[in-house]
């Protein structure tokens, strides 16, 4: 069996990077799982499809091509082989993934998807529902937060490093609205798996994050 471990939290918690880093000293491919379903929240976008329509959208799933490449060991998504990595990363797409995410034949796909690519090669594996669903019998998960304030500056300064000058204020709304409706969807909410280790990063810099995180995996899986 590979080693598979999960990581969950809520948006601003850090994931992506944290991740990226842990795998990187573990020496173990990141699969960013939001990654999946922000491509098809973009092709979702394209096609023009009513986002409430679950009708629509188990039609346009069928159809999808979501593949997810490693470059240099860093992740590449492609949507009908065409790299969508940086334009994911938009307000826009970010509300398009949590509006196409919350609709069961959407999840089916995905996880299928996630969980094939989990059997084939030790993974760390970020996103909503790993520990409670994708990796359910993983012995390693991680539950990543931090306060909603923290979440929202971090997400700030991050957007405003990239040149985006969306106010705080709109940031922290975003945030919340997707929180709630990730939280609150019927089909695999975001939530704590009941075996999951708490991280809450609040006071926490990303060194001490990767470094509390490495330390859980090596006392579950024994040092790698
Ligand atoms: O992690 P990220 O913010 O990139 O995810 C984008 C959106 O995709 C989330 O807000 C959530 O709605 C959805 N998602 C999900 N399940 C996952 C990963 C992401 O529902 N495993």
């Amino acid at each position: 069996m590979p080693m598979n471990i999960a990581i969950d939290g809520p948006v601003g918690a850090g994931k992506s990077s944290i991740a990226d880093q842990v795998a990187a000293r573990l020496n173990i491919l990141h699969l960013d799982t939001g990654a999946m379903y922000r491509a098809f929240g973009l092709y979702a976008l394209r096609s023009g499809v009513d986002m409430n329509s679950e009708e629509a959208l188990s039609g346009l799933v069928e159809r999808v091509d979501v593949q997810v490449e490693y470059r240099d060991g860093a992740q590449r998504t492609l949507l009908f082989g065409e790299d969508v990595s940086e334009m994911i990363r938009t307000g826009e797409v970010s509300a398009a993934a949590s509006a196409v995410s919350k609709w069961p034949a959407v999840r089916r796909h995905m996880v299928r998807a996630q969980q094939e690519m989990a059997l084939k090669a030790d993974m760390l594996i970020d996103g909503r529902d790993i520990g409670t669903v994708v990796l359910k019998d993983s012995p390693c998960k991680i539950f990543l937060t931090a306060a909603t304030e923290e979440r929202a500056r971090r997400r700030y300064l991050q957007q405003t490093a990239k040149g985006d000058m969306t106010p705080y204020e709109q940031v922290l709304r975003e945030l919340n609205a997707r929180d709630e409706q990730d939280m609150n969807r019927k089909t695999d909410p975001l939530r704590q798996a009941e075996d999951a280790v708490l991280v809450d990063s609040t006071n926490m810099t990303q060194d001490e994050t990767v470094d509390a995180i490495v330390a859980i995996v090596e006392e579950i899986y024994g040092k790698q």
